[in-house]
């Protein structure tokens, strides 16, 4: 980016930002307006819509290109451009143009950037935004950091793996906003850099500037980011730096956050996270489809969504651990009718989190401090509710968590009107009573507006106009007005000051008088207002890290509260899960789906453990169910990780330790992502990822690649996995030659999605079976689908002639089950096999017309013809 001239004091200044904020979009105000020069002006035109204009031209005759958007609006036009991707930097004025001498001082007073924002408006909604930085320090392990600075937490963790898909591993559950990656030169930094476009795509990149001086740092998350292994400290340092250049101010109140460590979370890679459609829906240009977080939340407050939408992307792997939030929401379940009461006063909680960053930021709008207040009131409750010593444990337990901070309630309390103004900078920000210097100023300003009221009286009766009015706008200040009727009886000494239409408007010495006095006292308590202001909002600062607290309490309480609402009033059941190897689902429902089709959605029964059944071989037509089962057994087991209850009649998990999946094609078409290359890297990662502990769901492996070498993979994976891995696995497929080999393996399991047929109509009956079926119906599908019939007439005649041929299989054991209807063999062209002499005169012979003794000559004819082409075999034993 060029540097606009700076030939003129604002362009120094300008420049002088843009020096200080490098790959910041600056902005800088000008009256009304804030103004982008240069490129910035373009980008801002482009980005916006707005004009683009141009400076008078300077010395060098050059015409700088400049274009602005209105101050007042300035939230809404940030809001677009973060969303967009960019940072920006706002240089505001910051001294009263009154007063300045020469040009106004201007300065940096606010930076926004997608990943540190904190105004609601900035941000999509009560989700976390992370902010994340990974380092790569040469000798030692690669880290990761990710940062919310709306809820205080710092998260650091190490590679979950070799290489650059280690970080991947560990970063994906935060899903970050802004992600820093090291700059160039650090080993690889462009191919990482591609890599991590790929896999968060929302994200804005930008190569790490600098790690922060720990000097900076309070002291406590100093020392703890001082105690992290090198890769996470480095991450920590640069993500911390982004922070202390955007939110100076939010820094102090960052905290290291501890999680459990890798072995007992469940890990989720980026892909799974997006095929199973977590919390965001596969097909980005679709935001509002459901996922298992929008289908699935029944919290009633910010932090819990929030937090429900995190422990989504991080289920545990620690039965203790899982346990414990099954009895929290046991205990609560049990609580009856109080549960209903319990989530009522939860509803009146405000986001306890945002509105302390905010607070901290100094971007606090005077109503959400009497929000505050209602929502420590409602802890208050909440607390209560839960102190009843007849309650289960776990339950009271979950309430002497909840510290109501009393003691900032009542001070919000005595110090906040009931309904404060909309904004900082207007007045009435305090009760009366609270500041009695403010108050003073009050009494002042009125009794001076009681004195215009006076004079206005006087001046009707002097005049003898009784329409005379006095009155005030922005300008011109208060004026006495007489409509042009009366212009004639205005006294002499009165001074015009303007004409409108119908009246004039003039001042006199009294009314200045007044005025003098009303405006002072007014100036004085918006200046002492402002600075009173200024004062509550730093004795409050003392309140943010205990608020960040409280929020992650209501959040937790909250989502368990909601674990517990589901099971009361949906009949969920709370799985056992536990250290076995057993994946074991009795009329299982898939969470997302059963929310919208009720009624109509059939349960299936899963039965997978890693002795005997590990392995899962599931065919069955199109859009008979198959991606569905296994969606929905992957979304079972991270509920129950989680340690919500489930729509199950039984269950019973032992621990998964990481999720896999490998979606077909059809299914990723969205991301253009069709490739075999991109598939089998796909399923090299999840051979080389996955433990005994992992679950792998494979949809549709082998298949964008022709019959032989797909098929010969797809039997390599399995066998792979059913070897080797040795973790249990659902594989759907059309290959119905895999089922046939899948019976010699000792730990697989073939199943299918039934179908029935009624007078040639099929009615897919989304229910697993045992065993496999080599229909998949392709002709049906296409029919509903539309196909022309005359495409569908000669696609039958196709399919015909193909089942009437043979599909070697690998291993030779050409099976005798009658026609086959698989896609794998329309694929195939298969030419029709010669035909033997003996199958011939097979064909010719007629066993009713012959006689015994002819039909034995005939047998031992043919007998002779075999041995003289094949030596004898040898005896079987
Ligand atoms: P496949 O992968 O076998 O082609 P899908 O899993 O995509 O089939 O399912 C196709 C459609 O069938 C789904 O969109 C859903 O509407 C319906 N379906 C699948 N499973 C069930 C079920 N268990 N109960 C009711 N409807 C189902
Ligand atoms: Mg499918």
């Amino acid at each position: 980016m060029s540097a606009p001239p700076s030939t003129t004091p604002l362009m120094e200044q300008y420049g002088a930002a843009k020096a200080q904020y490098p790959g910041h979009l600056v902005l800088i105000r000008v009256g009304d307006f804030f103004e982008g020069f240069g490129d910035d002006a373009r980008l801002l035109a482009r980005e916006l819509d707005v004009v683009l204009t141009a400076r008078a031209p300077d010395v060098a005759g050059q015409r700088t290109p400049m274009a602005g958007v209105p101050w007042h609006a300035i939230d809404s036009y940030l809001a677009r451009l973060v969303r967009k991707g960019y940072k920006v930097a706002l240089c505001d004025q910051v001294e009263d143009p009154k007063f300045a001498h020469g040009i106004v001082r201007r300065a940096v007073t606010r930076v926004v950037t997608p990943g540190t924002a904190i105004e609601d408006r900035l941000l999509p909604g009560p989700e976390h935004n992370f902010l994340a930085a990974v380092a790569h320090p040469d000798g030692a392990p690669a880290g990761y950091a990710a940062v919310d600075v709306t809820t205080g937490e710092l998260f650091t963790g190490a590679a979950e793996g070799a290489g650059p898909l280690g970080l991947l591993l560990g970063l994906a559950p935060f899903g970050p906003r802004e992600l820093l990656v090291p700059v160039d030169g650090a080993a690889g930094s462009g191919d990482v850099e591609r890599l991590y476009r790929a896999e968060f795509p929302a994200a804005r990149i930008e190569r790490a500037p600098a790690p922060v001086d720990p000097a900076f740092l309070p002291a406590g998350l100093a020392a703890d980011v001082a105690a992290l292994p090198a890769g996470e400290r480095q991450a920590a340092l640069l993500a911390l730096e982004y922070v202390r250049t955007s939110q100076p101010r939010l820094l102090p109140f960052i905290e290291s956050t501890p999680r459990p460590p890798p072995g007992r979370r469940l890990r989720l890679d980026a892909k799974t996270l997006r095929h199973l459609e977590i919390t965001r829906p596969m097909n980005l240009d679709d935001a509002t489809g459901p996922t298992l977080l929008s289908s699935w939340d029944e919290t009633r407050t910010a932090p819990g969504r929030r937090l429900f939408g995190f422990w989504l992307r991080n289920p545990l792997a620690d039965a203790g651990a899982i346990a414990s939030r099954q009895d929290a929401v046991e205990a609560l379940r049990a609580t009856g009718a109080r549960l209903s009461a319990l989530r009522e006063h939860l509803g009146s909680v405000s986001d306890l989190s945002r509105i302390a960053s905010r607070l901290a930021g100094r971007r606090l709008r005077p109503p959400e401090l009497s929000a505050l207040r209602a929502s420590l009131e409602a802890v208050a409750q909440c607390r209560t509710a839960l102190s009843d010593a007849s309650l289960p444990g776990p339950a009271r337990a979950l309430g002497e968590r909840l510290d109501s901070l009393p003691e900032l309630a009542e001070r919000l309390r005595a110090a906040v009107p009931e309904r404060p103004p909309p904004e900082a900078d207007d007045r009435g920000l305090f009760r009366p009573g609270v500041f009695p210097e403010l108050d003073a100023l009050a009494t002042e300003e009125r009794a001076a507006l009681e004195e215009l009221t006076a004079l206005e009286k006087g001046e009707q009766e002097r005049t003898g106009i009784r329409s005379l009015r006095i009155r005030y706008n922005q300008v011109f200040g208060y004026y006495l007005e007489v409509t042009r009727p009366h212009l004639a009886r205005v006294p002499a000494e009165y001074r015009r000051k303007q004409s409108v239409s119908g009246a004039e408007r003039f001042t006199s010495d009294a009314l200045a008088e007044v005025e003098r006095r009303v405006l002072s006292a007014r100036e004085r308590a918006a200046e002492l207002e402002a600075g009173l202001w200024e004062r509550f909002l730093g004795e409050l600062d003392a309140w943010v890290p205990k608020l960040y607290r409280l929020a992650r309490a209501v959040g937790e309480l909250d989502v368990l509260a909601s674990f517990a609402w589901t099971a009361q009033s949906r009949g969920f059941l709370r799985p056992i899960v536990d250290e076995s190897g057993e994946l074991l689902l009795r009329d299982g429902r898939h969470p997302v789906l059963d929310r919208q089709l009720g009624e109509r959605f059939v349960p299936n029964d899963t039965e997978l453990d890693l002795a005997d059944a590990r392995l899962l071989v599931l065919t069955g037509p199109n859009m008979s169910g198959k991606s569905t089962y296994m969606r929905q057994v992957g979304l079972l087991v991270v509920l129950a990780q989680v340690g919500a209850f489930l729509p199950a009649r039984h269950a019973r998990i032992g621990l998964v330790s990481s999720l896999h999946t490998r979606m077909g094609f059809t299914d990723e078409i969205g991301r253009g992502k069709s490739s075999f290359f991109v598939e089998m890297a796909e399923v090299a990662e999840i051979l080389r990822g996955a433990d005994e502990r992992s679950l792998v769901l494979l949809d549709e492996v082998g298949r964008g690649t022709s019959t032989f070498d797909g098929l010969a993979l797809a039997w390599a994976t399995l066998r792979y996995l059913h070897d080797r891995v040795r973790c249990r696995t659902i594989v759907a497929t059309h290959y119905h030659q895999l089922t046939e080999l899948v019976a010699t393996l000792s730990g697989a399991r073939n199943a299918h999605l039934a179908v029935r047929e009624d007078d040639g109509e099929v009615v897919l009956l989304h229910r697993l079976v045992p065993g496999s079926t080599d229909r998949s119906l392709g002709l049906h599908v296409a029919r509903l689908a539309g196909l022309p019939s005359d495409a569908l007439a000669e696609a039958e005649r196709m399919l015909r002639r193909l089942e009437a041929a043979e599909l070697p299989v690998a291993g030779g054991s050409a099976s005798k089950k009658g026609p086959r209807h698989t896609q794998a063999v329309l694929l195939a062209t298969v030419p029709e096999r010669e035909r033997s002499a003996l199958e011939r005169a097979l064909d010719k012979v007629d066993p009713d017309r012959l006689t015994p003794l002819e039909a034995l000559a005939w047998l031992h004819e043919w007998k002779g013809r075999q041995r003289a082409v094949d030596p004898p075999a040898t005896e079987p034993r």
